[in-house]
């Protein structure tokens, strides 16, 4: 059973789970990160690494170490009918579950050739950046354009990772934004959570891109019908807090949450980034 299925108060319930760490594009370890929500009184926390779960036994064996229940965690970038980008987190499946590990290996092949494809594009501008600067840690799994940002900010090129992902300078250059993530089904992505027994999670859902006003009527159309169509392929659960969307956005997620018949989680996708 998903631990918060019957926590009726998700505002104020000690949990966090979602956050990432050293093995995607957070500048915390898994251990670090369980050891501060255990310290601030986090009950149930998750490590949720980007497109990986190299970070998890880490996670798990701290939060033995500190007192926390520690899920397993994943978040996956997906696009859902070739034009929505959404998260979809993943909690409490088996991490060695086959079909899972297999997919997780082929986006991380892609990004691999991609991430050398950008590497090359900045380079050739005459930046003297290497695929050392984009490692955080020894066994890094996933390296995206988070890590190119993070290398040119530890490099003095830029002040913050969001100058680097404005700046057309940077990544906002045009040959940057032609090089873009693997697109992993949504559906396809909520099926390999679940096949590997785990609960699927609409991460931050009013982080949707759209050029609708937040509060319309529109958007929050929008947001329903994506809700419904992953919940017919399984989807367990929305996270709806998140500092993506005010107090009454959240409430308003929970009520579609329990209109859907689905759980209700939070998470404060902390990175450790000022
Ligand atoms: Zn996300
Ligand atoms: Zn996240």
């Amino acid at each position: 059973m998903f631990p918060l299925e019957n926590c009726e108060d998700i505002e104020h319930a000690k949990i966090d789970l979602h956050m990432h760490s050293t093995y995607s594009d957070g500048v915390k370890t898994p251990e670090e990160l369980i050891k501060m929500r255990a310290e601030q009184g986090i009950e149930v926390a998750a490590v949720t690494d980007h497109d990986g779960t190299d970070g998890v036994p880490e996670a798990l064996a701290a939060g033995e170490k500190y007192g926390v229940r520690v899920l397993t965690g994943i978040e996956l970038g997906t696009l859902l009918e070739k034009k929505y980008e959404l998260h979809i987190l993943g909690y409490c499946f088996d991490t060695q579950n086959a079909v899972l590990k297999g997919e997780i290996d082929k986006i991380r092949e892609y990004r691999d050739g991609r991430n050398r494809r950008l590497l090359r594009v900045f380079q050739d501008k005459g930046i003297p950046i290497t695929w050392e600067d984009l490692m955080q840690h020894p066994n890094q799994e996933y390296i995206g354009k988070p890590n190119f940002a993070l290398a040119f900010e530890r490099m003095g090129y830029v002040k913050s990772v969001q100058e680097a992902f404005d700046s057309p300078e940077f990544l906002a250059c045009p040959e940057s934004i032609a090089l873009k993530k693997m697109a992993v089904d949504s559906l396809e992505g909520v099926s390999w959570i679940t096949g590997a027994g785990g609960y699927a999670v609409w991460a931050h859902p009013m982080e949707l891109k759209s050029p609708l006003d937040k509060k319309s009527p529109e958007y929050r159309a929008i947001i329903e019908g994506i809700a419904k169509t992953l919940k017919q392929s399984g989807l367990a659960g929305i996270e709806c807090w998140h500092p993506s969307a005010d107090r009454e956005d959240s409430l308003w997620l929970e009520g579609l949450a329990r209109e859907l018949g689905l759980f209700r989680t939070k998470g404060t996708d902390y990175h450790g980034l000022r």
